[in-house]
């Protein structure tokens, strides 16, 4: 097991840093995320959720849609975030680049606060003290932590396995142990230090199998358990197996209405402000982390 978490992290790791070189103004962001998805296939791994390309006042959970026009403006800041999964051992990470380049010191914050916890994870550790080290971090650079984004553990085919990683000190706390392993990912922002679901909804996880009316609708729902189990799926990712977009809808209506889905919305920043994002995926040992999105 900690084999496939080693290898997935290494892989989700160099394809994030292939995504680091790629990323361009001008470059469609359909073309981005699905050459990175792409890549994390040839390298032996599968995408553990889509490939999130998130811009500006947008802190996570975008990735284009089908067909997709959206391309990299002159001055945006753009996360990366790659997921690959191996038998569903899951690295995840990802990084900010500032294409103005007027916001070094947002992600030099989001990037030294995710240092400050990786130093301080260790056996024994309790969660809400990594979140008062990032937090203290990045109020000490001039900004605001996002205080209802976390990290969180991984298990197999669980991206979000139970422990949050809070980037606030936090009245609740969890104490971590030997070989929990943990995705950290502090968010800075020159903003009020919260986000807000959008409306716009291209990512989804299967939460239980339905009992469905539509022909269609029991196709996906087959389609999605056997592809993607629980782990989050885009969409696009849809439509190479369906006749036509109006069929496609109307099946994904239909899991939605039955609560099937788990539906991951975009979410922005409350009051517009940029956001950096860092996090890498480690494992907890006796006396440190080990980073293996690397
Ligand atoms: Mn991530
Ligand atoms: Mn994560």
């Amino acid at each position: 097991m900690i084999e496939e978490y080693e290898k997935a992290g290494r892989i989700a790791a160099e394809v994030l840093a292939e995504g680091k070189r790629l990323a361009k103004p001008g470059l469609p962001l359909l073309e981005l995320a699905e050459k990175l998805e792409s890549l994390i296939r040839e390298k032996g791994a599968k995408p553990a959720f889509p490939v999130n390309l998130s811009i500006n006042d947008v802190a996570a959970h975008y990735t284009p849609e089908y067909q997709d026009k959206a391309v990299i403006c002159e001055k945006d800041l753009l996360k990366i975030d790659v997921g690959a999964q191996i038998d569903g051992f899951i690295g995840d990470t990802a990084a900010t680049v500032d294409f103005s380049g007027e916001n070094g010191k947002l992600l030099e914050a989001s990037q030294l606060a995710l240092d400050a916890a990786i130093s301080s994870v260790k056996a024994g550790a309790r969660t809400s003290d990594i979140g008062a080290e990032v937090e203290a971090v990045i109020k000490a650079h001039g900004f605001r932590p996002i205080e209802n984004l976390t990290g969180h553990s991984l298990a197999q085919y669980n991206l979000h396995a139970g422990i949050d990683v809070p980037n606030i000190r936090t009245p609740h706390s969890h104490t971590l142990k030997e070989g929990d392993f943990l995705a950290i990912e502090p968010f800075a922002t020159t903003g009020a230090g919260r986000v807000g679901e959008g409306t716009k909804v291209e990512i989804y996880s299967l939460l239980s199998q339905r009992l469905l009316r539509g022909r269609e609708s029991r196709r996906l729902q087959a389609h999605v358990a056997s592809n993607y189990r629980t782990l989050p799926f885009a969409e696009r990712w849809l439509y190479p197996s369906f006749k036509s977009k109006l069929l496609l809808n109307a099946a994904l209506r239909e899991l939605i209405l039955s609560e099937a889905l788990h539906q991951y919305p975009i979410l922005k920043e409350a009051k517009g402000g940029l956001v950096s994002q860092a996090e890498v995926t480690v494992v907890v040992e006796k006396d440190s982390a080990r980073v293996l999105t690397k």
